[in-house]
C-alpha cells in the first residue's frame, strides 16, 4: 500500500508529510504464548501534520501503549505505524513527554537541555543560544543554573517539554503529562503548551483522562473503548482559538458542551 493512499479519517492526508501519523489495522498484544492480552487494537487512525490530537480513555484502556508504539518504542503484533511515511525510530522520530518528567536530578537545568541539545546533534557553539529560545518558550527564563531538586514539580514538566522540543522533530507525544500537577499549574502549563504547538506547527498527540484537558487542547478528540482499546469516537474540534481568553473559553457554552460530550462518550466507551 503506498502511503500517499489515504484512510477515511485522513481524506486527503499526504501521509509523507512531516511530522505525519498513521497507524493502519494497529493490534497490540502483550506476553507470549498462551498467555496473551491483546492491550489494544485494531485501530486506524491517520494524524495530518499540524494537527492537535487528544487522546482519551479509561485508566487501563491502551493509551500508553498506543503512544509507545507511535515512538517506536514498541512495535505493533499486527499493522503498520508510520510517521512521516516511515517507521518510528525511538528517540528520533517524535519529542515525548511523560507522566513524570524523568529528568536527571543532580544536573542543574541547564544540563538537562543542553544533553537533550547534544542528542539532537546540535554544536557546542550553538547550544546557548537554542537552550536560552527553548526556555523562554516555556517560561523558564532565570532558571539555568538551578537544579532540578530546586524547582517546583511544574517547574520540572516544562523542562521536560523544553527537552522534547530540542530536538526539532515535527512530532510530539506527551502521556498525561500535567495529571500530578495541581489545577493552577496544570491550566498554565495546557496554556503554554497549545501556545508553543500553534506557534512551531508541530504535530501533537496528547494522552490524557481528563475530558476538559482534551477539550481545552485538541484540535482534534479520540475517544478509545476500554481494553483493547479501539476508536470509539473521532470528534474535531472547533472552537475559536486565535485571540480567544483562555478563561472566556473555557466559561463558554461551547466547551462545556464539548466537555459533557466528551465525558459521555469516555464513559459509555469505558462501560461497553
Ligand atoms: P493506559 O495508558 O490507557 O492506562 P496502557 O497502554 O498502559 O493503558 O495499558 C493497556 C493494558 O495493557 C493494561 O491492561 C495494562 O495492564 C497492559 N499492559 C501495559 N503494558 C504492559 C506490558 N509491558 N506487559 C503486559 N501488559 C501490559
Ligand atoms: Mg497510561
Amino acid at each position: 500500500m503506498s502511503s500517499s493512499e489515504t484512510t477515511a479519517a485522513g481524506a486527503g492526508t499526504d501521509t509523507s508529510r512531516a511530522g505525519t501519523v498513521r497507524l493502519d489495522h494497529v493490534t497490540h498484544r502483550y506476553g507470549r504464548g498462551g498467555e496473551t492480552f491483546t492491550a489494544v487494537g485494531p485501530v486506524d487512525l491517520t494524524v495530518p501534520a499540524g494537527e492537535f490530537l487528544a487522546l482519551v480513555g479509561a485508566s487501563g484502556c491502551g493509551k500508553s501503549t498506543l503512544l509507545r508504539l507511535i515512538a517506536g518504542f514498541e512495535r505493533p503484533t499486527h499493522g503498520s505505524v508510520l510517521v512521516s511515511g516511515a517507521a518510528p525510530r525511538p528517540g528520533e522520530t517524535a519529542g515525548v513527554v511523560f507522566q513524570t518528567p524523568r529528568l536527571f536530578p543532580w544536573r542543574t537545568v541547564r544540563g538537562n537541555i543542553d544533553l537533550a541539545l547534544r542528542y539532537a546533534g546540535v554544536d557546542r557553539a550553538r547550544r546557548p543560544e537554542r537552550r536560552a529560545e527553548l526556555l523562554a518558550r516555556v517560561g523558564l527564563e532565570g532558571t539555568e543554573e538551578r537544579r532540578v531538586w530546586e524547582i517546583s514539580g511544574g517547574q520540572q514538566q516544562r523542562v521536560a517539554i523544553a527537552r522534547a522540543l530540542a530536538a526539532e522533530n515535527p512530532l510530539l507525544l506527551l502521556d498525561e503529562p500535567f495529571a500530578a500537577l495541581d489545577a493552577l499549574t496544570r491550566e498554565r502549563l495546557q496554556e503554554d503548551l497549545r501556545r508553543v504547538t500553534e506557534r512551531t506547527g508541530r504535530t501533537a498527540v496528547f494522552v490524557t483522562h481528563s475530558a476538559d484537558e482534551a477539550v481545552f487542547l485538541g484540535s482534534r478528540i479520540v475517544v478509545l473503548t476500554r481494553s483493547p482499546g479501539t476508536v470509539a469516537l473521532d470528534l474535531p474540534i472547533t472552537l475559536p482559538r486565535g485571540g480567544v481568553d483562555s478563561e472566556e473559553l473555557r466559561g463558554s457554552r461551547e466547551f462545556a458542551e464539548l466537555r459533557a460530550q466528551v465525558s459521555h462518550a469516555v464513559k459509555a466507551a469505558a462501560a461497553a
